[in-house]
Formats: structure tokens, sequence, C-alpha cells
């Protein structure tokens, strides 16, 4: 991470936690905590000091994604602090390590507002350069907590090229914008399909949309990341494909993405 740094406002800093970026997406299933993950690791292997908090409270994935299912932290009653687990260099904590994987959230919303406010405030993540926070799809109550609970240094949307996807990143866009939390950029993800067999790349999903969004929103394009299955496997075998095969063509994808944010 570059210029684009350091909270300031008055809101309820994180002890030792420099900056706070959200991963956000408008829609669902576009790639968000798999762009988290790797970018967090990617992030790790510069030598900075990283976390990465799993605020999808329904539906945490960074457990599985981090090779940390089944893992529990280990929680300090008397001092009320949550050690985040560790893999790749990244200190993580998601209400997954807190609950059965297979247990369905059923929460109200103030319920989802007081599972995240512990997850901000209970852990004890030491000193951190960058703390990424995998959001929720959409614009709900976990949005509103985090903006308006913890000094959130910006946004990074993550969107596929496709209509749908990019009108609900518009109203992630808008929604950060209102709470004052700049948009750092848009990370195009599922760009193109890399054909596994004769290697050709394809845009299934269109092409050229994230670019007019980025001007629509005087925002940047971050990345384009393909569509590719062996980020697929390694995110569902819980080795990253950062971790997996750092020196890989999809690798330099999420680093580029590191030295961007
Ligand atoms: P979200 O967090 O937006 O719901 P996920 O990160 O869980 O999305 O990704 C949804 C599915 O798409 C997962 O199976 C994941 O492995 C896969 N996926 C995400 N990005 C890519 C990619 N660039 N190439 C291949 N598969 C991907």
């Amino acid at each position: 991470m570059s210029s684009k740094t350091t909270a300031s406002t008055s809101k309820d800093h994180i002890p030792g936690v420099a900056n706070i970026v959200a991963i956000a997406s408008g829609k669902g299933g576009v790639g968000k905590s798999t762009t988290a993950v790797n970018l967090a690791v990617a992030m790790a292997q510069t030598g900075a000091r990283v976390g990465l908090l799993d605020a999808d409270i329904y539906g945490p994935s960074i457990p599985r994604m981090m090779g940390l299912a089944g893992y529990k932290p280990e929680i300090d009653h008397e001092a009320k602090t949550i050690q985040p687990l560790e893999n790749y260099g990244v200190k993580t904590i998601s209400i997954g390590y807190l609950v059965e994987e297979n247990q369905a959230m059923i929460w109200r919303g103030p319920m989802v507002a007081s599972a995240l406010n512990q997850l901000l405030t209970d852990v004890a993540w030491g000193e951190l350069d960058y703390l990424f926070v995998d959001m929720p799809p959409g614009t709900g109550d976990a949005q509103l907590t985090l903006t308006q609970k913890v000094p959130v240094t910006g946004a990074v949307l993550v969107t596929t090229p496709q209509d749908i996807a990019l009108l609900d990143c518009r109203k992630g866009i808008d929604m950060f914008r209102k709470a004052r939390v700049p948009a750092l950029g848009i990370v195009e993800n599922m760009s193109q399909f890399i054909c596994p067999h004769c290697g050709k790349s394809s845009a299934i999903f269109a092409e050229g949309g994230a670019e007019r969004l980025s001007q629509e929103y005087k925002t940047e394009v971050l990345a384009h990341i393909p569509l590719d299955i062996k980020i697929r496997e390694k995110a569902d075998e819980g080795t990253p494909i950062v971790a997996a095969f750092p020196d890989s063509e999809q690798a330099a994808h999420y680093k580029r993405l590191a030295g961007e944010v």
C-alpha cells in the first residue's frame, strides 16, 4: 500500500491498527472474499503486518479460505480479549471460528451489529499496518456498524464486469461516499475466463464495465483478475493462490493489487 493510507478521524481507533481497509461488493458471489484473502496474503508477503477481519457474519468464508476451518481462537475471559488465529503471515478473526461451520446464522440486524462490534473491539491484534475487513455483500447493518464505529481508511469495491454486478457496485460506492469513506478503487474480478485447456481468454461476463464505473465515480480500476480455475481450487483448499504459488501469474495480479491499494 502506498500513499492513500493512515486513517484520521475521531472515531474509536483500534489500538495498534494503522489502516482499516474495507473489501466490499454490492452483490454476493463476485469473489470479494477470494480477493480479500489473496490481497491480505500478498500484502503480508511484502513484509507488512496484516490482519483480516471477516465481517460476513451470515456467511463467513475466511476460516476455510485461510486453511483455518475448525480452529478456535483463544479467549481471555478476564481481559475480555480474543486472540486472532494466524496463517500465511496474516492474523485473522471470524465469527466462523466461534460457531460450527454448518450452523445457520439467523440473527437480526442488532445482533449482527453487536457481533461485529465485538470483533472490532475485543481482538488483540497487536501492531498492524493494515486490517482488511471482508464485508458482507450489500449495504446493510455491518456496513453501517463498521463505518460508524471505526475510522475506515478506504474501501476496495470488488465486482464482475456483468451489468447486474456493476449496478450493485454503484450502490456500494454510494454508500461508502455517504459515510465519508473514500473508494480506493475497483477490482474487476472474473474479468476474463482463461481456458485451462487451450489457455485462450474470453470475456464471458462482458468487458469494459469497471472502466466505465471508475470514470463515472472518478476512481481507479486497481486490478483485472481473470476467472481462473487455479484461483478457485486453491481458495477451496484453504491455500490462497498467492501462498500456494507466489510466483505464478495468478498471484502476480494480487501482488500488483497490494501495491496499488
Ligand atoms: P464473495 O465473497 O463475493 O461471495 P467468493 O470470494 O466466495 O465471493 O467467490 C465465489 C466463488 O468464486 C468461490 O468459489 C471462489 O473460489 C470463486 N472465485 C472467486 N474469484 C475467482 C477467480 N478470479 N477465479 C476463479 N474462481 C474465483
